[in-house]
């Protein structure tokens, strides 16, 4: 078996793509004026920037004044949620409604406004890791002021029933914001339809620069600054600029929002090939629904062997991939998403995420399913549970859960 190298971390983040690259040079060298400036260098960087945001807005059917440049997806949720609980508990607003599965960005923003005297509700997801919109509706109170749930999940990749959400929280009057990080390109946003008021997105993880993000912010909404200084991003985000990331982000969303339906099309088939082949060894289980889930992620359990040794021996192999998300992994503590599908620590900690990108082949596939036998049974065979589970005849549950001795 000749050896590949495969990209299997897409979730994790992305390489800048040729195409969004060459939008971005001319702005290092040449195009280097401060978009504040009064003469032409600047005047025309001012402009690039209008037409990004306009462009960027219209992949996500908003408008260009709903959007705001921002480093990223971590800054986008801190600035929604911290924004919004800000300006509601002036109105004696100080409940917040989120999930358990969110990303760390969303959760320990929420347990920050915690110990701020904010009252956080953190609703439960089903075994197959979505929320249900009427838990959502149960939750809202008189006092609430943001509902925030993730559009995609970024380890198990399931997709969440947004719109259902969005309609609910516009019949109680409560804002909802989404982290749509690892939704974008992936599923088709409007934030209209779909009743979205604030949604954040982050470009590394679809072909732009690190470090360059944005929040919609539906118009009227008046969230706080959150950079004083400067009139830049209608003077709520003071700074000069980033604008070769600016123009990048445009170009990528551009290009990431384009023929979904058909590039899903293609590689759905490539995940279910894999999901199959890696649930064809003993003991796995698949992590999160199989239908509700974006078209690239894979997330399989394998029960007797560590994600940190399993992610080591992959890289031998060439083979990128993820276990739990990149913060959990340097750590032992079993990742948060797994766990709120209801497995134990043992089940939860041999863990597989692969995240497809739009290069990834059949051959491929092939690879990775004709590598992973070989790893799994090595790593099998120095594993001290491994030995005895088998000893004792311990296995998975029906469910696949927990681990239970047979009779
Ligand atoms: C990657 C990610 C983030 C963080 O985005 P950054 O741009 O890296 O700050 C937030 N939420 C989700 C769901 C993500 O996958």
């Amino acid at each position: 078996m000749e050896k590949r190298y495969i990209y299997a971390d897409n979730a994790a983040t992305t390489a800048v793509s040729d195409a969004v690259l060459e939008e971005m040079l001319p702005y290092f060298k040449e195009h280097y004026g401060n978009p504040s400036s009064i003469y032409a260098l600047g005047r025309e960087n001012e402009r690039a920037i209008i037409d990004a945001r306009a462009r960027v807005a219209k992949c996500l059917g908003a408008q260009p004044n709903e959007i705001f440049f921002t480093a990223g997806g971590s800054e986008s949720d801190n600035w929604a949620i911290k924004g919004t609980a800000d300006r509601l508990a002036a109105k004696g607003k100080k409940h917040i409604i989120t999930s358990v599965f969110e990303h760390h960005a969303v959760l320990h923003t929420c347990e920050f406004l915690e110990k701020h005297g904010f009252e956080i509700t953190y609703l439960s997801v089903s075994p197959e890791g979505l929320i249900d919109p009427a838990d959502v509706e149960k939750a809202i109170r008189e006092d609430t002021a943001l509902v925030t749930i993730m559009y995609a999940n970024n380890e198990i990749g399931t997709v969440q029933p947004i719109a259902e959400i969005g309609a609910i929280c516009k019949k109680h009057g409560v804002l909802f914001h989404t982290d749509a990080v690892q939704a974008v390109g992936h599923v088709d946003i409007d934030v209209k339809a779909q009743n979205i008021d604030m949604l954040s997105l982050s470009g590394h993880k679809f072909h732009a620069p690190k470090g360059i993000g944005a929040l919609y912010v539906r118009r009227g909404i008046q969230l706080p600054n959150l950079i004083h200084g400067g009139g830049q991003e209608s003077g709520k985000r003071a700074g000069t600029e980033n604008v070769p990331g600016i123009i990048g982000l445009a170009k990528a969303i551009e290009l990431a929002t384009e023929n979904i339906s058909a590039k899903n099309d293609r590689i759905r088939p490539l995940r279910d090939k894999l999901i199959d082949g890696i649930l064809q060894i003993d003991q796995t289980r698949l992590n999160g629904s199989r239908e509700q889930r974006l078209a690239t992620n894979i997330n399989i359990s394998i029960v007797g062997i560590e994600g940190e040794s399993l992610l080591l021996m992959l890289d031998h192999y060439g083979i990128q991939a993820s276990s739990g998300s990149a913060c959990t992994s340097g750590s032992l503590d079993p990742s948060h998403v797994l766990l709120s599908l209801g497995l134990v620590h043992e089940v939860a900690h041999g863990s597989l995420r692969l995240s497809l990108g739009e290069d990834f082949t059949e051959e491929d596939a092939d690879y990775i399913l004709e590598s992973m036998p070989k790893i799994v049974t090595y790593l099998r065979s120095m594993s001290p549970m491994w030995e005895k589970m088998q000893q004792e005849h311990i296995r998975l549950n029906a469910d696949k859960t927990r681990l239970v001795k047979e009779d």
